[in-house]
């Protein structure tokens, strides 16, 4: 049972020197993440504004289409009247009045063109403007911590190799079921899941231990938790003959 308690002491020192390096990169992971979320909003954003730019400048195609199609129809109908291949007044009048109509059509599909699909696409054109701007504001940002928190790895990748490397060999020494208690434990003390007993007291929360728990946790027949803070306790004096 010691021994087991040993193991366990063994793998949370190990845990508590990869804790140390993993903050020295400090909140570096979480903006990369943080950026990460607002650069894929940003391109959605980007993307469904130039869906509706494709969308309007359809519409605007279909206004410049028929204006074309009316100026065609209106020279086909001024060079019949020019060359006087009209058999009476009626098919004359009608003629004009289809290219007076032709005309006015194409004015007010000029306007329209004028105020509301260019005004459409000014504004569609500037929003994507605006947006990408803060996009590549974030690309840079997002550049600049990924290339501090590679430089920070490379620094730290030897440390970390060598640790995992001693945190395998310790763990294939380890139950399942003491490897799931102890991450339990893990989880709630923030790699913190065993605590030194020195004196009578939880080395974890300094909070005190009646002297015959303590003797019970120096002959550790089973897992003792502190009382107060929850974490597997060991006393030192096991660590001390384990050491001799
Ligand atoms: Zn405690």
């Amino acid at each position: 049972m010691k021994q087991r308690l040993l193991l366990l002491y063994k793998l949370n020192r190990i845990d508590r020197e990869l804790n140390e390096l993993h903050s020295l990169k400090g909140d570096i992971p979480a903006r990369i993440e943080e950026l990460t979320k607002q650069k894929t909003e940003l391109e959605a954003k980007i993307a469904e504004l130039q869906n509706k730019l494709v969308e309007v400048t359809e519409g605007e195609e279909f206004v410049l289409n028929e204006n074309e199609s009316l100026t065609k129809k209106i020279d086909k109908n001024d060079n019949t009247l020019r060359a006087g291949n009209v058999k009476s007044n009626e098919e004359y009048n009608a003629l004009a009045r289809e290219i007076e109509d032709g005309y006015e059509k194409i004015q007010k599909n000029e306007i329209i063109l004028d105020q509301e699909y260019k005004g459409k696409k000014d504004e569609i054109n500037a929003k994507i403007l605006v947006e990408q701007e803060k996009l590549g504001e974030i690309d840079v940002d997002l550049a600049e911590n990924n290339n501090e928190l590679n430089e920070l790895n490379k620094q730290t990748a030897e440390e970390v190799n060598e640790l995992q490397k001693q945190r395998d060999e310790l763990t294939a020494q380890i139950s399942p079921e003491d490897i799931e208690y102890y991450d339990r434990i893990n989880k709630v003390r923030f790699g913190e899941a065993v605590a030194v007993v020195r004196k009578n007291s939880c080395l974890g929360c300094y909070s005190s231990i009646p002297p015959q728990r303590s003797i019970e946790i120096r002959t550790a027949n089973k897992f003792f938790n502190c009382e107060n803070c929850g974490r597997i306790l060991i006393a030192e004096e096991i660590i001390t003959e384990a050491n001799a």
